[in-house]
């Protein structure tokens, strides 16, 4: 007779399907197809459709209507038209659509998670335990913000109309992640969810019906790539957000240069799962599943490269291979299912092309020995051995159910690995010493990281990436600025006149001293130096005389400039006290040359007072000083028995380029902010009146700013402006001059999608507190990190 236990280990699944009578009823009453909600009504389906398919049974389940660029208008029409009585709404009013929607998500979680669940492929487990409520936690949490706006962002107010475009792999919690902050902050929106998965849209639309949300505020238009374009351009929108591929947030970012739309991006990834060898392997074990087998693998922070340190890499594999025997794949309307299917046979193939290429290159394909269903887009589980990090697997986003393993054997080599990869969307870090976990923690480049945990998401908690993974965050009190503005930094008059023209001839006006000839050179890595092309130009000054040279910088100069700052990480890791003293010292060293700096402010005929000007540069490094050990990040409360950290970190190198006015002021009012937050600096000084730049090296000198910090250069602003926004190692630029140069700077940015702050050729008055400095810079100046530490058992 067999015992309990070889009973336990023989016994099989019964099958336990969820039923989706109620969704295929619904369904069925809307067999012509579905179209857009514009204006609060329902257009019909017309034009040609898109067939849209359960990709488990590949039945086609409905149509879908393709917006046109008049639906898009129409659409655009409506939410501005719906905005100035949104956005007047006091926020208590807006608070109680948001719950309603959150209550009415709730009442209908079962329907939500069955329909998810044919339009996606994904399993009802996670459709009904993870999506649809973290969909309503997204609404509870915003229904918040809504009621708190105006306290809690005073100064604030909505963007305006915000075109939202998503993607396929979660696609109501993609929507409830654009549409709830949006709402609440008072904007207005017009939202595309991908092709392959318009439905749970249409019934959220057919949701804000029921609860009476004004017309107009919501607008949801159907369509493919091509619709998304029309609503990412549309002049009529302020704001753009998009989920999706790295490629496509490029040619959003390319389109929308200059246009001064606000831009987040939440774009792909290639996440490290890093298994210490003082990890719990077999806790491990499961992080793994929840890593790259949840939501079959199509998760843009999926935990795709395993790194396992070497002394317990044969190990930890092994145990792998025997938990991945017993997932589950099939029939993802079946309670008991771990896996469903992906969201297409397009996908499916373009998954099964990537495991084939990794293949040739050598690595080893270890599946799971599951037998799949002969019907529909269901892919085997799996992870890559023998993969080397110049695979195309380990370095491109499979979007699949299959990850890429490296082994380490030192924590640098673990950070090295980790790092080595275009994006820097998320991390896991598996490891029971804490030391060590948050050692690693802060030295990956990605905006979560989560430690002996993995796919843990919280409305409260931003989320949102580093590097190629796009910027912007989502959730929390960062997410809400993504849609709020002060407007301050689009107020002013559009300058007059672009830079003027460079000047190599020899100097032929009377210079500005006596007796030595003074040469202004460029400042790179600590040291002055000479320009590479062995150039200067003239510089003008008061009633047009020639009052000097300054070197003539060319894009070798800018190459030398951003290498000296890369060697001069360290600056990110001494203390914020450290780095307030600098600063404090910088203004006592100024403050010793204030004559010879008022003097040279005068002659360059472009200050009105130069005293004041001067004498606000002082204040600024002090207001930055006081801010480097106050500008902090915070503890979110998320899930129970977890600390969730959000840190401020520095970008790495900024590259700044100041304007012509305000010549001391606006340089400083650039480099400190970057400088404060632990960034180094390139910076471009004013084309114009590049001579303070000169006297300004000579106080760096003097301050102990370490080499390479701080960088100077002088020349033609939109030349270097353009060489420093393609430089791959330059991570976030702020522009300021002519309303040609920001869009420039916003194209050439597209390469490392490098957020761009540029000032849309608008004079900003430096001298005012309220556009000179302030906490925009010092939050323009960090990315935000989220950590998330369990504890307990
Ligand atoms: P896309 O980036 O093409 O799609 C995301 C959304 O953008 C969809 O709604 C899509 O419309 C829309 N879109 C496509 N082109 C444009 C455009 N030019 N302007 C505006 N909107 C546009 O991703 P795919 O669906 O093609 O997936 C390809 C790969 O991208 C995946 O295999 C995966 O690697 C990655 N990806 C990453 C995601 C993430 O969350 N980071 C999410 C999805 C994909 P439509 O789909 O209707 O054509």
């Amino acid at each position: 007779m067999p015992s309990i236990k070889d009973i336990m280990q023989t016994m099989e699944y019964g099958p336990a399907p969820e039923s989706n009578a109620e969704v295929k009823a619904w369904l069925s009453t809307r067999s012509a197809g579905i179209g857009h909600f514009i204006d609060g009504k329902f257009t019909s389906a017309d034009g040609d459709l898109i067939d849209v398919v359960n990709p488990a049974t590949e039945d086609v389940i409905s149509r879908v209507a393709k917006g046109s660029a008049a639906d898009v208008d129409a659409a655009v029409a409506a939410a501005r038209a719906a905005f100035p009585k949104w956005s007047a709404l006091p926020g208590h009013e807006r608070a109680k659509y948001l719950y309603a929607i959150a209550r009415h998500i709730q009442k209908r979680e079962r329907f939500f998670s069955v329909l998810e669940t044919m339009d996606n492929g994904k399993t009802i487990r996670e459709t009904r335990d993870i999506d649809i409520p973290l969909v309503a936690r997204h609404f509870y949490h915003h229904a918040g913000w809504a009621e708190l706006v105006a306290d809690e962002f005073p100064q604030h107010k909505p963007v305006g109309v915000c075109g939202q475009i998503i993607p396929w792999n979660f696609p109501l919690l993609m929507l409830a992640w654009k549409v709830a902050p949006a709402l609440a902050a008072g904007n207005t929106v017009v939202l595309k969810p991908a092709d392959l998965t318009p439905m749970t849209a249409h019934a959220f639309a057919e949701l804000l019906v029921e609860i009476g949300l004004p017309a107009g505020v919501v607008n949801i238009v159907q369509g493919d790539g091509e619709t998304g374009a029309a609503i990412a351009g549309h002049p009529g929108v302020d704001k753009v957000a998009f989920t999706g591929s790295t490629d496509v947030g490029r040619i959003i970012r390319r389109q929308i240069a200059g246009s001064g739309k606000k831009l987040s991006l939440e774009l792909g990834g290639k996440s490290p799962f890093i298994v210490l060898e003082d990890a719990d392997l077999d806790a491990a074990v499961e992080g793994v599943v929840d890593a790259i087998w949840f939501n079959q693998g199509e998760v843009c922070c999926a935990g795709s490269r395993l790194l396992v340190q070497e002394g317990v890499a044969p190990r930890f594999f092994e145990k792998l291979k025997a938990r991945m025997a017993t997932l589950r794949v099939g029939d993802p309307l079946d309670k008991t299912m771990d896996m469903g299917a992906v969201v297409s046979m397009k996908q499916l193939s373009r998954i099964k092309a990537l495991l084939k290429a990794g293949e040739q290159e050598g690595a080893t394909l270890n599946l799971a020995p599951v037998a799949l269903p002969e019907k529909g887009a269901f892919c085997t589980p799996g992870f890559f051995t023998n993969s080397h990090p110049a695979n195309s697997v380990s370095q491109v986003e499979i979007f699949g159910p299959v990850a890429t393993t490296l082994t380490f054997r030192t924590l640098d080599e673990a950070v090295a690995l980790a790092n080595d990869t275009r994006y820097g969307l998320a991390a896991s870090v598996w490891s029971e010493n804490v030391n060590r976990a948050i050692e690693l923690a802060a030295r990956v480049k990605a905006g979560v990281v989560w430690i002996n945990a993995t796919n843990m998401f919280d409305a409260a908690a931003p989320f949102g990436g580093y590097r190629e993974s796009g910027y912007g965050r989502e959730g929390g009190r960062t997410g809400m600025l993504e849609y709020l503005t002060t407007g301050w930094d689009k107020q002013g008059k559009v300058r007059a006149t672009s830079a003027a023209p460079i000047d190599v001839a020899p100097a032929t006006g009377k210079a500005d001293h006596a007796a030595i000839d003074v040469t202004a050179k460029l400042y790179i890595g600590g040291k002055q130096a000479r320009p590479d092309g062995g150039q200067s130009y003239t510089v003008f000054g008061k009633g047009g005389a020639a009052i000097g040279e300054a070197g003539l910088a060319n894009r070798k100069d800018v190459r030398n400039a951003v290498e000296a700052a890369n060697k001069a990480n360290a600056w990110g890791g001494v203390t914020a006290h450290n780095r307030a003293q600098v600063l404090y010292f910088l203004a006592e060293n100024l403050e010793q040359r204030r004559d010879e700096f008022v003097a040279a402010l005068a002659a360059t005929g472009a200050v009105a007072k130069p005293e004041d000007e001067f004498e606000a540069a002082i204040r600024r490094c002090f207001w930055y000083a006081a801010q480097a050990d106050k500008f902090d990040g915070s503890v979110t409360a998320t899930k129970s028995q977890h600390v969730t950290m959000t840190v401020n970190e520095p970008y790495g190198t900024i590259g700044v380029v100041a304007p012509d006015e305000a010549p001391l002021l606006a340089l400083l009012s650039l480099i400190l902010p970057a400088v404060t937050m632990g960034n180094r600096v390139v910076a471009v000084a004013s084309q114009a009146h590049p001579l303070i730049a000169a006297r300004l090296y000579q106080v760096f000198e003097t301050s102990d700013i370490p080499a390479g910090v701080v960088n100077l250069l002088t020349g033609e602003r939109d030349v270097l402006a353009k060489t420093l926004a393609e430089h791959d190692d330059v991570a976030a630029l702020w522009y300021c001059g002519s309303e040609d140069g920001s869009r420039m700077v916003e194209v050439a940015s597209a390469g490392n999608l490098k957020p761009v702050w540029s000032d849309l050729g608008r004079l900003r008055d430096w001298r005012d507190t309220r556009f000179g400095q302030g906490q925009e810079y010092l939050r323009r100046a960090s990315q935000v990190k989220t950590i998330w530490l369990p504890y307990g058992e």
